[in-house]
């Protein structure tokens, strides 16, 4: 084989092997150019909710292509795009009247903190801070990073990462703590907003917290005239059990990003929803006072029918069942790991299923998040552990039998690396 000329993300590829190659994707599964197959226990990195090449979806595409392909959104509209955002406002949680299209989760949270800022801006209130919690992730561009945890990944952007207020983790006991400093933050008067990942943390390592934070959160960012921002990027789409996190909370954020499940998985696209506050605060007749933000791909109208179609799947299939089934078989899969002295935070948020490995040196880095990546390669899986956590986050259309398959190579796996085999 040459070489390959592809950088890959978040590889080292002093450290990889080269990279095999897909060739084809059908409902959970991977197929490699040598006829491997590879049941897709992280969704394609948390994209594909209903499973590969859904046939509603693939459909729709294809039919769009006989009409579209990119136009330029600031000049004009089109139906996908119209019908999307219809779709979007009637599924998500009450008040957000308005949606902005762009093109993966991290423009989507760009555009919310952009939003957030502007609306202060053409109100003349000078609020300039923005609180986010501890472990979160946001996205990859200087903005996003510059919200989300730092650390090794974001090291040698550092100086061009812009200063926040970072509200501890909301761990179970201590959710006070985290209640108490966002009221304090907010007495300075300047936090223009907060952005959480309702729930759920994800890239921060699968930590779950209670609803109950979420809405303690919402009602201290209300009688502070303070902008609440959902990052529903991942949680979105049924991942913690309700098609949104917040609605778990009885809550609705005044702006919500949502990007990965958006298309089913299957075409890059996201949506920032906000209310009409935030977007009558930019209607003026003072052009200085227009949102400026845009990409070349805003609202591409083929990724747009294929988001359509996807909430045509939502409505016509019991999408919801499946979830319930699901989260069902996650727990009882879970209860055979529960006390098992090689894990530790056995956990569960609706489809979402993590636990940690119990070594010395935990972490991102560690050694034993490769190592269990190739045991379970090797056992016809696609697991990437986030350091030591480990967890599972399937499409809806994983059986009974392959998500006990995954758990069986948890177990082995785990005590392979542990040498306890
Ligand atoms: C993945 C993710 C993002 C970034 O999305 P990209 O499409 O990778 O840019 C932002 N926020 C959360 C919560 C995510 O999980």
């Amino acid at each position: 084989m040459t070489r390959s000329a592809v950088w890959h993300p978040f590889t080292q590829h002093a450290l990889e092997p080269p990279m095999k190659r897909i060739a084809a994707t059908e409902g959970a599964y991977l197929s490699d150019e040598d006829g491997n197959r590879f049941l897709d226990a992280i969704s394609s990195w948390w994209v594909i909710t209903h499973g590969h090449r859904h046939p509603a979806i693939m459909h729709a595409i294809r039919t769009a292509t006989e009409s579209y392909d990119q136009i330029i959104f600031a000049e004009f509209s089109h139906e996908p795009a119209e019908t999307l955002a219809q779709g979007l406002i009637e599924i998500a949680p009450p008040g957000l009247t308005h949606v902005f299209y762009s093109d993966s989760g991290s423009t989507s949270v760009e555009v919310a903190l952009k939003m957030a800022l502007g609306y202060f801006h053409n109100r003349e209130e000078p609020r300039d801070r923005i609180v986010v919690m501890e472990h979160s992730y946001h996205g990859d561009t200087i903005g996003t990073m510059s919200t989300g945890e730092r650390g090794v990944f974001n090291a040698a952007y550092e100086p061009l990462l812009f200063a926040v207020d970072r509200l501890p983790f909301p761990e179970a006991g201590r959710e006070e703590q985290t209640l108490d400093a966002l009221e304090a933050f907010c007495r300075s008067g300047r936090v223009a907003a907060l952005i959480v990942e309702p729930l759920v943390l994800g890239a921060g390592g699968m930590k779950i917290y209670n609803a109950g934070v979420l809405a303690g959160l919402r009602e201290i960012a209300t009688h502070h005239g303070c902008l609440f921002i959902a990052d529903e990027v991942m949680s979105g789409w049924g991942r913690t059990g309700t098609m949104f996190a917040c609605e778990q909370a009885d809550i609705s954020p005044d702006i919500l990003c949502t990007s990965k499940g958006l298309t089913g998985g299957s075409l890059p696209l996201a949506a920032t929803l906000c209310t009409a506050e935030i977007f009558n605060a930019h209607l003026s007749t003072d052009r200085r006072k227009t949102f400026f933000h845009s990409s070349s791909y805003t609202a591409n109208p083929i990724a747009c029918a294929a988001a359509v179609a996807n909430l045509e799947v939502w409505r016509n299939e019991p999408v919801a069942e499946r979830i319930r089934s699901l989260e069902l078989l996650h727990r009882q899969n879970l209860k055979r790991l529960e006390g098992d002295e090689r894990f530790a935070n056995v956990r569960q948020a609706g489809t979402i299923a993590a636990l940690d490995l119990v070594v010395p040196a935990g972490g991102y880095l560690a050694d034993v998040g490769p190592r269990m990546r190739w045991l379970f390669r090797e056992r016809g899986l696609l697991i990437r552990p986030l350091g030591n956590v480990i967890y599972l986050m399937p499409p809806y259309c994983v059986t009974p039998d392959e998500l006990a398959h995954a758990y069986d190579a948890i177990d082995e796996v785990a005590s392979i690396v542990l040498g306890k085999a």
